[in-house]
């Protein structure tokens, strides 16, 4: 099956103004050419495909990394051509991987003792984390069930409805049921209470998030983990809690150490968070740790001597590249505590920025919170003339990539806005962003417009963004611009 959203002409070739030098016909688009190219042509080709591609600065709708120091850059280059699985010819990429997991372990209070180290692996992203860690319950639920003599069939693992769909994979893919807590009008994340209800012999865990991926609150671990103590003590089933930190992990920490979410509640027994969100990395890395070794069944670990020493591995794929685990070494040692404090107290700050102006407008109720990750969640507070898909369709003229959508189940029926707020999202991106927003809710309004705006009533897009972009950017804008606009020509860059 060939899944393809390619924007260029529709049949069966590629073009190239650039190329034509160089390729007299054009390429076959699904099926590998007859004859080389020269370098420099297919370096044009597809730099010149990828250059309608969205901005991804200007993507809102992704907490991936965008943006990283050139210093980080030249060492991701330079592992390019690592693979992170030969542990015995890159024993020192080895060794960073575990200092990372060593690190977050900490950061998470996991009780490490002074000779011990701590229990976790670096991922392609939470959601092979989130695999590993629903695994690991699924065994362990299994192991203790075998030997009470006692049924191991039909698993289930509660959440709320609100979960990434990084969940719903695993229960499928594993074969556990997912029990899901509904959400209501108002209140957009797990109620600890009905999922404690929900628990029963065969939860394998519940899992919990740190940022819920819809309006960026944070649940209420250390509740859950209350009420779930006393059940426990009443039915002697143990359940287990599993913290989803994605996007959370790298927040918490720093702008909240005082809120107890993590190892620092007992139930607490693994934790994944991305490496790739918060963690300041580019797409690519994510980590899960558990409390202790007793919390990884054995029968999951595979075991590689290297170097004389016990190398345990706990990974679904086996090659991957290094780079991603270098940079997060990178940013840890780079930033420090003090660094990740500062970069979110400013993502926070100039959420606030957004959301009073936003607030000012008077249109829209505000649904993420102030304490959570640093995102704005808005939904339209009338959605009769026009809806928050409209808003969102119109912002891509300006350049703005804003997703809108509707909340789970049983909130179907309120769909918002959400602008994730990144380290690369400056004070006055928000400022250009609030006047677009009222620019097109005027226009959604059938106000009259004065003449600076006809520019993006035209197709005209990017323009106004444009002023806060780099040279470069500048150049695709423009690009991007003529292309819209039918008028592709070769004097671009
Ligand atoms: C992003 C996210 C995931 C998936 O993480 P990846 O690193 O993209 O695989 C899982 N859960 C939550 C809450 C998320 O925000």
């Amino acid at each position: 099956m060939v899944i393809s959203t390619t924007i260029a002409d529709s049949d069966q070739n590629l073009h190239s103004t650039f190329a034509s030098r160089y390729v007299r016909t054009s390429l076959p688009r699904f099926k590998l050419p007859d004859q080389s190219i020269p370098k420099d042509a297919a370096y044009q080709i597809i730099n010149d495909e990828l250059m309608l591609d969205g901005n991804p600065r200007l993507n809102l709708a992704s907490f991936v990394t965008t943006w990283m120091e050139p210093e980080c850059d030249k060492l991701i280059m330079s592992s390019l051509n690592k693979n992170y699985v030969d542990m015995d010819e890159y024993p020192v990429t080895t060794e960073l991987q575990n200092r990372c997991v060593n690190i977050i372990a900490h950061l998470f209070h996991a009780p490490i003792g002074e000779d011990d180290a701590a229990v976790g692996v670096g991922t392609v992203g939470s959601s092979e984390a989130i695999m590993l860690a629903g695994l690991a319950f699924k065994r362990k639920w299994q192991a203790k069930r075998k030997s009470q003599g006692k049924s191991c069939e039909n698993p289930n693992i509660v959440t709320g409805s609100n979960v990434q769909v990084c969940w719903e994979k695993f229960a499928r893919y594993f074969e556990v049921e997912l029990k899901e807590v509904k959400l209501k009008e108002g209140y957009y994340v797990m109620d600890p209470e009905k999922a404690v209800e929900m628990v029963d012999e065969n939860t394998i865990c519940v899992a919990t998030i740190l940022g819920s991926t819809m309006n960026g609150e944070f649940e209420d671990v250390k509740l859950l983990n209350n009420l779930l103590m006393k059940k426990n003590e009443e039915t002697k089933w143990e359940t287990p809690i599993h913290v989803d930190a994605a996007s959370g992990g790298f927040v918490a920490p720093f702008l909240y150490p005082n809120l107890e979410w993590d190892f620092r509640l007992p139930l607490v027994k693994s934790i994944n968070v991305s490496g790739h969100k918060y963690g300041l990395v580019y797409a690519g890395v994510g980590w899960v740790v558990w409390r202790t070794k007793d919390d990884l069944p054995d029968e999951l670990v595979f075991h590689i001597n290297y170097l004389g020493s016990d190398q345990p591995t706990f990974t679904l794929n086996f090659s991957k590249g290094s780079s991603q685990i270098i940079a997060q070494y990178y940013q840890f040692i780079r930033l420090g505590f003090e660094g990740y404090k500062d970069i979110m107290t400013n993502c926070h700050e100039n959420t606030m920025v957004l959301k009073e102006g936003l607030e000012k407008m008077g249109k829209f109720n505000i649904i993420s919170k102030d304490i959570g990750v640093p995102l704005l969640a808005f939904s339209l507070k009338d959605s009769s003339k026009y809806t928050v898909f409209n808003i969102s369709e119109s912002l891509r003229r300006f350049g703005w990539i804003v997703p809108a959508y509707t909340m789970p189940p049983d909130a179907q029926h309120i769909s918002v806005l959400r602008v994730v707020i990144r380290e690369d999202f400056s004070h006055s991106l928000a400022d250009r962003l609030i006047a677009d927003i009222i620019k097109v809710v005027h226009e959604l309004e059938g106000a009259r417009f004065t003449a600076d705006t006809s520019g993006a009533r035209d197709g005209g897009t990017v323009e106004h963004v444009e002023h806060g972009l780099r040279p470069m950017e500048r150049g695709i804008a423009k690009y991007l611009r003529r292309f819209i606009h039918g008028k592709k020509t070769s004097s671009v860059c």
